[in-house]
Order: C-alpha cells, then sequence, then structure tokens
C-alpha cells in the first residue's frame, strides 16, 4: 500500500465522497465507487461501472486500492480454520485468521505488527511492537476473509458475519485507525457488519475504555482479565502496573452503564497460575456486582513461555465456581492450534 495517495480503504464514506466533489464529479459517482470497494469487495478501480472515464483517471492516478497480498496461506487439519500470512508495503507481515463454525464465518483481525504490552503468554508480545497499521491495512484484512469465506468450496453459503479484533495488537493502544477501521467496515452501503458483531478485545488500556464510552462506539467489548487480584494479574500481564486492576474495574463499570451493556473477560487458563478454586472465587467475588461473560481459554502454546493449559475438567470446576456467583461463562472451542492460529499464538516470523 502507497502512503504517497490515499488508500480507498482507509477513507470513510464521506471522506471518499468530499474527495471526488474536490475532483469535480459528483455524489452519485462517489456512491458507485464505495459500493464497488466496500459492497462488492473488488480491489480494481478500472471495472467500476458507471464513471466518467476521467474520474477513472483520477482514481488510478491519486489513490491506492492494493489488498495486501498473501505470504502464506495454513488450513487447519479439520479444514475450519485458515491463517493467512499478509505482507505489508514495508516488508513487514501480520497474520489474519478465518475461522469457521456451523454456518458462520469469524475473520479474527490483527491491529498491529507485534505488540508492545508483553504479556508473557502471548506470542505476539514475545515478539515486540514493531508497528500500528494502518485503518486500510485493517479493513483490508477483512474484505480479504470475506472473499475466502466465499471461495470456500464446500460450504458456499457462509458469509462473514463476525469481526473480532483479536489478532496481534492490542487495539486501543492504536484507538483511531482502529476505530475509523470499525466505522468502515460497519457501514450499511459497504460490508455493513453489525457493530454488536464487530468485538473489540484490550488487555485493560483504561484511557481506551473511557474514550470508547464517551464516544459511544457501539462495538462490542472484550477485556483481558487473566488474574483477579492485582498480584496475580501484574504477574503476567505487565501493563496492569500502569493500569492497576482498581482502576480498570471501574473503568469497566463507567463503560458498562453509560453503554448499557456487557462485557466480556477473557481468561486464559493457565495450570497452577490462575486456574485454582481461589481463582475462581476471586475472580466470581470481582464480577459479581457487574454485567459479564466470562470467556476461559486453556492456555495455547507459544514458544517463549512453558506454561500448561487447564485441563478441560479444572477448566469446568472453575467454570462451576463462577456460576455460584451468578456469572456466565464459555470454555473457548480451541481451534486451529495445529497451525499456530489459536489466541496468542500469533507472530509474523513462522
Ligand atoms: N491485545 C488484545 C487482543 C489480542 S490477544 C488483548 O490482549 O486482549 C487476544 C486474546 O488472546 C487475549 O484475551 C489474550 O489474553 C489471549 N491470549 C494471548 N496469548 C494466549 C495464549 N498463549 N493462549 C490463550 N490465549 C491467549
Ligand atoms: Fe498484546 Fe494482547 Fe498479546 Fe498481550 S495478549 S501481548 S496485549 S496481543
Amino acid at each position: 500500500m502507497t502512503v504517497a495517495h490515499p488508500h480507498l480503504l482507509g477513507l470513510s464514506r464521506a471522506a471518499l465522497s468530499d474527495l471526488i466533489r474536490l475532483w469535480g464529479f459528483k455524489p452519485v459517482h462517489a456512491q458507485r465507487v464505495w459500493r464497488h470497494v466496500h459492497a462488492h469487495g473488488r480491489d480494481d478501480v478500472d471495472r467500476i461501472t458507471g464513471l466518467p472515464g476521467g474520474l477513472i483517471d483520477r482514481l488510478r492516478a491519486g489513490t491506492a486500492l492494493a489488498w495486501l497480498p498473501v505470504v502464506r496461506e495454513t488450513v487447519s487439519s479439520d479444514g475450519f480454520t485458515r491463517k493467512f500470512l499478509l505482507g505489508l508495503d514495508d516488508g513487514r507481515q501480520v497474520e489474519t485468521v478465518l475461522m469457521r463454525y456451523a454456518g458462520r464465518v469469524t475473520a479474527c483481525v490483527s491491529t498491529q505488527a507485534g505488540c508492545a504490552m508483553g504479556c508473557v503468554f502471548c506470542a505476539t508480545g514475545q515478539m515486540g511492537f514493531e508497528r500500528h497499521l494502518t485503518t486500510a491495512e485493517i479493513v483490508a484484512q477483512v474484505l480479504h476473509v470475506a472473499r475466502a469465506a466465499h471461495s470456500a468450496p464446500r460450504t458456499p453459503h457462509s458469509a462473514l458475519r463476525n469481526v473480532v479484533l483479536m489478532g496481534m495488537g492490542e487495539p486501543l493502544h492504536n484507538y483511531d485507525a482502529t476505530i475509523a477501521a470499525a466505522q468502515i467496515l460497519c457501514d450499511t452501503a459497504g460490508l455493513a457488519l453489525s457493530p454488536s458483531r464487530l468485538t473489540l478485545s484490550t488487555v485493560g488500556v483504561i484511557p481506551g475504555i473511557i474514550r470508547l464510552a464517551d464516544e459511544r462506539q457501539p462495538l462490542s467489548l472484550a477485556v483481558s482479565l487473566h488474574g483477579a487480584t492485582q498480584e496475580t494479574r501484574a504477574a503476567i500481564v505487565p501493563v496492569a502496573r500502569t493500569w492497576p486492576l482498581g482502576d480498570l474495574m471501574d473503568a469497566c463499570r463507567y463503560y458498562c452503564d453509560r453503554m448499557d451493556r456487557h462485557i466480556f473477560y477473557e481468561w486464559t487458563l493457565i495450570d497452577g497460575t490462575n486456574d485454582c478454586a481461589e481463582d475462581a472465587h476471586a475472580l466470581g467475588a470481582l464480577l459479581r456486582t457487574q454485567r459479564a461473560h466470562v470467556n476461559l481459554i486453556p492456555l495455547n502454546p507459544t514458544a517463549g513461555y512453558d506454561g500448561t493449559p487447564t485441563h478441560i475438567k479444572a477448566a469446568r470446576a472453575f467454570q462451576a465456581i463462577l456460576a455460584e456467583y451468578g456469572l456466565p461463562s464459555t470454555v473457548r472451542q480451541r481451534r486451529g492450534i495445529d497451525i499456530a492460529a489459536g489466541c496468542g499464538q500469533l507472530a509474523a516470523d513462522r
């Protein structure tokens, strides 16, 4: 993607309209371009029908539309998960995952190359921070998965319905580009994702959570907790020292009140670290007064951390304790582990 020209995937519908009007063309032409790019998911300006020739020339010379090239695609042994290694303009790479559950497709999308937050059990954290992705680079990943979902041979009817911003990176550390991408993806004249089916997962960047609430951003929010006391959490999530648990809970309550909705809490279950009965009771007590749903994710293996995943029986026991506090929870289906496409396994250096 070139930086010299605006990338069409990074412009909102209003910004595209302004640009095309500035060039002396009509709003209807801007609408055609928008639909071609976002509703039809096409990556060529030459094939847009009903445009004046002069506009096609301006678009070709003054904007970019290239998608991210696929460097490698890996398919899990059960065929339900496909991982794409995509190339960026500067030679860096990011990973995007297509997950197929009964009749629906979910895209797991990256918001940064690498991550600065350093969670010890996460492959992206282990690789360190490279750079923020642009809005266009985030949108391009989703369009790629939407097209790949349609081109799958065995299940012609499944379409992309859900997007989770849970790939590489911390979305609230790249707030502006991420939220601009979310708005483009939910634009009703484009891909038209339902905002509640677009879930942003954060490690707990408090200023970002407050901003989401103040701006009333309609997407769903997941907060990665992993520890129910400041001490347990800070041992595996270093940024808990910057954004302590007590303050994080205040921000989450503020978010739920202002948005009038619940939060998903994610908890990576690590044997002997955060999965005993005491941990479950602490979590239950912490969240008992909140509107919350807990997603329990048995640890996926990464090269830089030698923890062991909690056994499924212990995960069920953990869940049973949460239920005593009236706290609903789900043990996340393990997907794509054989191709390192599971939560926390994404890193571009394989
Ligand atoms: N940076 C954001 C989103 C990307 S990580 C965040 O941390 O929330 C997506 C989820 O995968 C987070 O809940 C994260 O804690 C979890 N995760 C990271 N490494 C993992 C691993 N090795 N096994 C299981 N889950 C992991
Ligand atoms: Fe970054 Fe999320 Fe991985 Fe932590 S878990 S290092 S915040 S991507």
